[in-house]
């Protein structure tokens, strides 16, 4: 007999060579037809497989993140199957599940897929499916691996053969495909009941230029039609929302070849929008006791030797730049904590000075492979809303609680109405991996939990997800579209005040060792931008948005009386724009919709006689004539009440003052 315990903590007995299915069917049907894998001592393992020892099992569903990859697994080796009672000639290369489904790449010879092949080979899959086959797994000896494959002319899984170490082949079949794989897979195919194949892409084998390219085909599969229909509407949507697209249609940001891949250049509408965030939190953290500094672009090789990040990332980050006659080093900045370090270092300090909270808008560069660089969010150059605070170990929960406050301050005005939090926790198990005393570790882990709940923070607890340095907090926001993108962060670091040997003198005069807090509310600025665009598709808030107002004159004639009222709409803090093209104004106005200006301000012979304007509010209403004070005072009161953090409606030009 052996013992399986539960996640909740329950330990039941089996007879050894229990399966996880078996499990699921003695607790109940229900639960074991919806089992996919399972999650045995901390690894994914077939639901179906044997278990001999002691173990820690969790159960995994389509809910469970394990359990949607296997899912998609699962699916690859369909799709194989179908390719190969298509095309028997297909050699199969690889076939990993991805973030959204999964993909194979194949080596269809001369021959070149279609859409048409597609939708032929999706037929099959959804065929294939139905007829439920078992995945089942079969450890083989190396050897016979490799004649396996030999025989069946499949060059790919030979050579990746070639690498493994003998003993630890396994091959799966279902139905007449057999693949080697070290799984996990699901039971079988029955669950595979909604198929789609996205795309078709070159891919290198093994990524290597130099080596022969193949056929890359996308697909994803859900255990339900409705779940597929629903992903491909939200992906349809996700196109419209596209933050590079968004962003060229408002001009806020550009990107040249020349001047590199992963280096965005803002425009001036993008550049002040950058500013106005900036400016929007340095006011803040003014008020809540930070304090600015500015550190340089670059720093000493020797400085990343000291922190540790030369050793740990240096060979994949830019390489060093070079003095010309003293042979010094320097490195392009990869993040800010150790130039703050310094600051910290630069003069002697008491427990009467901590916390201390040095901030800076810090622009970084980090090297990313070309192929991984993606619009705004995957750069080779950003910056951080960075700071760090330094504090006594006592002082932990209060500065969390503070910078959870400021997140959510800082979520709220920018209209992330819905976020969660993740606690990143040591490893229940393992804790040689950390650095720190175990009384600082129990301190901070302790600190955050209970600021956490303090603030009343919706949150989820991951063991193992800390970073060597110190526990985590970190923010998850969902877009208007539900997909959660992670954004601000605050970390517990007791490493790098190790390293520097940052101190303070104590009450009773002793030398301590100060804590350090990392914290980003946005993570960085373009990564922010980049996830605001799409949650808010375009339509930035008031007090965001680059052109609040449009002006447009419904003739040339009325030019003058536009510039006026832009004018006195800058000198009350409201941002114009005057379309003054020689148009119709019924083209002006709908041009002015399409480019999502929160106001239309009408202007013709009446408003320019009477001093006012005819306000028009994005998607259409008609607000009525209006002075061009009151207007003024309207627009600024709701930039105000949005700027104060509480939830602010999106398309603000929707919302009455
Ligand atoms: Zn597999
Ligand atoms: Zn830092």
């Amino acid at each position: 007999m052996i013992q399986i315990t539960l996640p909740d903590g329950a330990v039941r007995e089996y007879e050894s060579g229990v399966t996880a299915l078996d499990v699921a069917r003695s607790i109940s049907e229900g639960l074991a037809r919806k089992v996919l894998a399972a999650e045995v001592n901390g690894d994914v393992w077939d639901a179906f497989r044997p278990i001999e020892t002691d173990s820690h099992l969790k159960l995994l569903t389509w809910d469970d993140k394990g359990g949607k990859s296997t899912f998609w697994h699962s699916s690859a080796h369909l799709m194989a199957e179908a390719l190969q009672s298509i095309f028997p000639d297909t050699k199969f290369a690889i076939g990993p599940p991805v973030e959204n489904g999964f993909y194979y790449d194949i080596d269809l010879g001369d021959a070149k897929l279609t859409e048409a092949d597609l939708a032929q080979i999706e037929a099959k899959m959804k065929e294939l499916a139905k007829t439920g086959s078992v995945y089942s797994r079969k450890s083989v000896p190396k050897a016979e691996a490799i004649a396996y494959f030999t025989d069946k002319q499949d060059p790919y899984k030979v050579e990746l053969l070639e690498g493994l170490q003998d003993g630890q082949i396994t091959f799966y079949t279902q139905g007449d495909f057999t693949d080697l794989c070290r799984g996990p897979h699901i039971p079988s195919t029955a669950p595979i009941k909604a198929i789609k194949l996205t795309n078709i892409a070159g891919a290198y084998w093994r990524g290597d230029e130099k080596n022969k390219m193949l056929t890359r085909i996308y697909g994803i599969t859900f255990p339900k039609q409705q779940e597929l229909d629903e992903y491909l509407h939200l992906l349809e949507e996700a196109k419209k929302r596209d933050h590079r697209k968004l962003g060229k249609e408002l001009g806020l940001f550009t990107f040249s070849e020349k001047v590199g891949a992963g280096l965005p250049m803002w425009l001036p509408k993008g550049a002040m929008l950058r500013e106005r965030l900036q400016r929007f939190l340095q006011e803040k953290q003014l008020e809540i006791g930070y304090l600015p500094v500015v550190t340089p672009h670059i720093g000493h090789k020797d400085l990343y030797v000291t922190s540790g990040h030369w050793d740990k990332y240096g060979k994949d980050s830019f390489r060093p730049i070079t003095t010309p006659h003293e042979g010094e080093e320097f490195l392009l900045k990869p993040m800010n904590c150790p130039h703050h370090c310094e600051i910290y270092k630069s003069s002697p300090r008491s427990y009467k000075d901590l916390p201390l909270r040095l901030a800076e808008f810090g622009t970084v560069y980090r090297y990313e492979q070309s192929g991984e660089l993606h619009g705004l969010t995957r750069v080779r150059g950003f910056t951080q809303d960075d700071a760090h605070l330094f504090c006594r170990p006592e002082q932990v929960k209060e500065e969390f609680k503070k910078v959870i406050e400021l997140v959510i301050f800082v979520l709220n005005t920018l209209d992330f109405g819905e976020f969660t939090a993740q606690i990143s926790l040591r490893d229940q198990n393992d804790r040689s991996k950390y650095i720190g005393s175990e009384q600082n570790w129990e301190i901070a882990e302790q600190a955050i939990i209970e600021a956490a709940g303090e603030m009343n923070l919706k949150t989820v607890t991951e063991y193992g997800e800390a970073a060597f340095y110190g526990p985590k907090l970190d923010f998850m926001v969902k877009d208007a579209l539900g997909r959660s993108w992670q954004l601000g962060t605050i970390q517990v670091d007791y490493n790098l005040p190790e390293r520097f040997e940052l101190e303070y003198i104590d009450s009773d005069n002793s030398r301590k060792r100060p804590v350090m807090i990392h914290r980003a509310p946005f993570g960085s600025v373009e990564r922010f931008v980049a996830v605001l665009l799409e949650h808010c598709a375009g339509k930035l808030p008031l007090w965001l948005v680059p052109d609040q107002v449009a002006i447009l004159p419904v003739s040339e004639k009325y030019e003058a009386y536009a510039r006026q009222v832009a004018d006195q709409l800058r000198k009350s803090e409201v941002r114009p724009f005057i379309d003054d093209r020689n148009e119709k104004i019924g083209k002006k106005i709908r041009e002015a919709e399409l480019n999502k200006f929160p106001y239309m301000l009408v202007v013709g012979e009446k408003e320019a006689d009477s001093g006012t304007v005819s306000v028009r509010k994005q998607g259409g209403t008609d607000e009525g004539v209006k002075t061009i004070v009151d207007f003024a005072a309207e627009v600024k009161t709701l930039v105000t009440t949005q700027m104060q953090g509480k939830p602010a409606n999106i398309s603000s030009g929707t919302e009455a003052a």
